[in-house]
């Protein structure tokens, strides 16, 4: 162990981290003393298995060079799941509140940055806009009446041309598609925005966290940047020419002088077991406090409700057959029926709710 901690230590990285793969999801991370005996952050399995650094992982082991520091504390991320849980019907024990934030991680996630400059020729139409005017003639009153009316027209001219254009700081996802955290979590908003909130690292700025690997090189990640710097590249030509509008945008990109940062991004992450001790996952961006969470409820306390309720019914079709024979009057027995069938009902719903519930192919909601 000694060995692994000076591996990860002369690399850059704080002391005290063990290097862990999960065999589930396949992500390999960094983590705190201890946490290689909990479940993965991730997934949630069980299957976290401590690697040695010195075997094949040296291009992605590297510290990153950027953090974004989580904004949300640990304190303002249980309000949140406080929230998830406030219209969670059936609610699995397992997924009280006091469980879940005992359960609470910090994960910091990453995310690729390139500066790059593109060389192409390009070719589009523009448009301009240009004010019309008309007149209507309207009768009311017993008059006829002249109105003028606006509208905007546009028109398109074709140009064509070079252009050498500069980014910096462009993102790009460094973890696979299909992985969860990219998904949902960091898709939707990184932008440039947040890579200004970013801080170089050093090892004793960011302590107690787990550090995500990424699981994809750089040079994976450029064919995905495309359709990103052509839009980047449209409004630069859509401005140059003054244009109001652009179309049949078409351009030849050569990538040149690329340079590559790996940037650190703040998730909170926790975890449920659900009827089937399967694990539920919920993950709260750490910096806008959007969260997405599986609400998947308890089909054990549906079957309990449903117990009640029955039992309830039954009651009621009993005291109804034995109003009836006292009373020797048929009302009694119907009134009361009728209010147990109502009861019946509330099983049914109940049940139907969570196949319903278990059965949505994406189980992931936005809270
Ligand atoms: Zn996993």
């Amino acid at each position: 162990m000694s060995d692994h901690n000076t591996v990860l230590r002369d690399l850059g990285w704080e002391e005290g981290l063990t290097l862990a793969g999960c065999n589930q999801c396949q992500l390999v991370s960094l983590l705190p003393q201890g946490a290689v005996a909990q479940r993965c952050y991730h997934c949630g399995s069980k299957r976290v298995e401590t690697i040695d650094p010195t075997t094949d992982l040296s291009s992605h082991l590297a510290p990153p060079e950027l953090v974004v520091r989580q904004r949300l504390r640990g304190v303002q991320a249980a309000t949140r799941l406080k929230e998830w849980g406030k219209w969670f019907f059936l609610q699995p024990n397992d997924a009280a509140h006091a469980a879940l934030v005992s359960r609470l991680r910090l994960v910091y996630t990453p995310v690729w940055l390139m500066d790059t400059t593109v060389h192409t020729k390009w070719q589009a139409e523009v448009g301009f806009d240009y004010q019309v005017q008309s007149h209507r003639e309207s009768y009311a009153g017993g008059s006829w009446r002249t109105q003028k009316v606006q509208r905007t027209k546009q028109d398109w001219e074709p140009r064509i041309g070079s252009m050498t254009l500069r980014f910096d700081n462009v993102p790009a996802e460094a973890l696979e598609r299909d992985i969860s955290f990219t998904r949902l979590v960091q898709q939707p908003i990184i932008g440039l925005q947040t890579v200004e909130e970013a801080e170089p690292y050093r090892s004793e700025s960011v302590s107690e966290a787990t550090f995500c690997l990424p699981t994809r090189v750089p040079q994976d990640a450029v064919a995905d940047m495309v359709p990103m710097l052509m839009e980047m590249a449209k409004n630069e030509v859509k401005s140059a020419c003054r244009a109001d509008h652009l179309r049949h945008f078409q351009w030849a990109p050569e990538l040149g002088e690329q340079n590559w940062t790996k940037m650190l991004f703040p998730i909170w992450s926790t975890w449920y077991l659900d009827d089937d001790d399967r694990p539920r996952m919920i993950y709260i961006n750490g910096l806008t406090g959007h969260g997405w969470g599986e609400k998947i409820p308890s089909m054990r306390r549906a079957w309990l409700f449903s117990g009640i309720f029955g039992g309830a019914a039954a009651l009621l079709f009993v005291a109804g057959a034995i109003l009836w024979i006292i009373t020797q009057s048929v009302t009694p027995f119907f009134t009361l029926s009728a209010f147990g069938v109502l009861l019946l009902l509330v099983p049914l719903i109940l049940i139907l709710f969570v196949i319903y519930q278990k059965g949505r192919p994406d189980q992931f909601r936005m809270f």
